[in-house]
């Protein structure tokens, strides 16, 4: 039998690449070429930036943000609206909401009410949600789970908890995407759209 091409060192790299989300084995092979080519000036600051993020990086005690324990930016940015909390499902969805320029705060959920997936109110952030929602300048809670079933079940429940606190509880709206044609819009999207139409 003819002896391996890749060595178990390269092997153990794309082996480690490939189970990364968004790569597959071929896409991991040419990431681990590309790191290999460049040699210490690309394997090094990375190799870093894993090893102080393996240390370092957590959740926020208060909105589940991932940063550094001693100050998660957003809970400790004074300059932020105190009035907002907007919450949503992941981490990922934070940080899509930072491009679009919100400027309040953030409650990260951890993910979304499944009965499929056996997930239930006490697996998520709820409690901790209903007590932030109770503070004295907390005026609004703007709902941003996802479009899905789940995600819109999420919010129903939380709407319900909330209902003693004096907040107001927002979504966001569902509709045409900016430079989106009709004629390529799913029908959920459309009639989601219809309804939700506003004065001209
Ligand atoms: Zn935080």
């Amino acid at each position: 039998m003819a002896a391996p091409v890749i060595g178990p060192e390269i092997d153990r790299l794309i082996q480690l690449l490939a189970r990364l989300p968004g790569l597959g084995p071929r896409s991991a092979r040419r990431a681990a070429l590309d790191l290999l080519k460049k040699g210490e000036a690309s394997m090094g600051p990375l190799a870093d930036a894993l090893t102080v993020a393996a240390a370092r990086i957590t959740s926020c005690s208060r909105c589940s943000n991932l940063d550094t324990p001693i100050s998660c930016h957003i809970c400790t940015d004074a300059r932020r609206n105190k009035s907002a909390i907007c919450v949503v499902e992941e981490v990922a969805d934070l940080w899509a909401l930072e491009r679009a320029s919100y400027g309040g705060h953030y409650h990260v959920l951890g993910g979304v009410l499944s009965a499929l997936d056996g997930v239930g109110p006490e697996d998520l952030s709820i409690i901790d949600l209903v007590n932030r929602a109770a503070e004295p300048d907390v005026t609004e809670v703007i709902l941003a789970m996802n479009a899905t079933v789940d995600g819109q079940t999420t919010a129903h429940y939380i709407t319900d908890r909330l209902i003693d606190c004096n907040v107001s509880v927002t979504r966001l709206a569902h509709g045409v995407p900016v430079g989106g044609e009709l004629d390529y819009l799913d029908d959920g999207t459309l009639i989601q759209a219809m309804k939700a139409r506003r004065p001209f």
